[in-house]
């Protein structure tokens, strides 16, 4: 199936799923994850109505944005590291994989510097898997309190990836663990964090996601198709 038809069927689905869980559908918003995609399939990707485009890579966002529409929403949702802070402050739109204080205060000092506010995501490790970044359950609301604190960051909500399964159940309690610690950080009414987004969700899993309150879905493959295996590429 081509790109527009996956997009469409996609919508059905959030459509469907986000009734089916007594959510207005546009409650839930679709972002295409463009890793490894050529611009040609973004473009149609585009043309389809995708308004949100999910990069993992600084550089690759640079690029691919200043060749495209600027009214596009681009977020960052991969790992950043705090030597990246810089262009990502002024580039991204939201930066859904805030998980440490250090490249916090680094993203906040290049924000006032650009005179910026930049919106911010605080990405949570929910399984506790050493090998994924996010800060720690336990950690995540003393992160948020202190990220709180620092004046050109705007927090809007949380982000998680759960352990890889083959069966999206055994995601869904990551994902309900993600929605309880953000109604337990709402009830603290910190200024500056608005905990409107559960960014959450992914091609294997979205639909479980949705039930249990996801606000940005992150989809790459049921969008467009199987990823090559990835190639580390120079300056990641
Ligand atoms: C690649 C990626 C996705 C999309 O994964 P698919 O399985 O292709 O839908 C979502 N979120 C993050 C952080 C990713 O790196």
């Amino acid at each position: 199936m081509s790109v527009t038809e996956n997009i469409k069927q996609i919508r059905a689905v959030i459509a469907e799923t986000a009734a089916r869980s007594g959510r207005p559908p546009s409650s839930v918003r679709l972002m295409a994850v463009t890793k490894t995609v050529d611009d040609e399939r973004i473009i149609e990707a585009i043309k389809a109505g995708i308004d949100i485009i999910g990069e993992n890579y600084v550089q690759e966002a640079k690029r691919k944005r200043d060749s495209m529409d600027k009214s596009l929403e681009w977020h960052l949702i991969g790992h950043l590291q705090t030597n990246k802070a810089k262009l990502a402050a002024s580039l991204f739109d939201m930066i859904h994989s805030v998980d440490r204080m250090e490249l916090a205060r680094e993203l906040d000092r290049r924000a006032r510097a650009a005179g910026l506010i930049v919106k911010i995501l605080i990405e949570v490790n929910v399984s506790g898997e050493t090998t994924k970044s996010g800060a720690p359950l336990a950690e995540a609301t003393a992160l948020v309190r202190a990220v709180a604190a620092l004046p050109n960051l705007s927090i809007q909500g949380l982000m998680t990836m759960p352990p890889f399964c083959d069966d999206p159940e055994e995601a869904r309690p990551f994902f309900r663990r993600l929605r309880e610690l953000r109604d337990e950080i709402e009830t603290e009414r910190m200024p500056r964090v608005e905990m409107k987004e559960l960014s959450m969700g992914m091609s294997g899993d979205y639909t479980v996601a949705i039930e249990e309150g996801a606000t940005i879905v992150r989809l790459g493959r049921t969008i467009f198709g199987e990823r090559p295996p990835r190639q580390l590429k120079q300056g990641e």
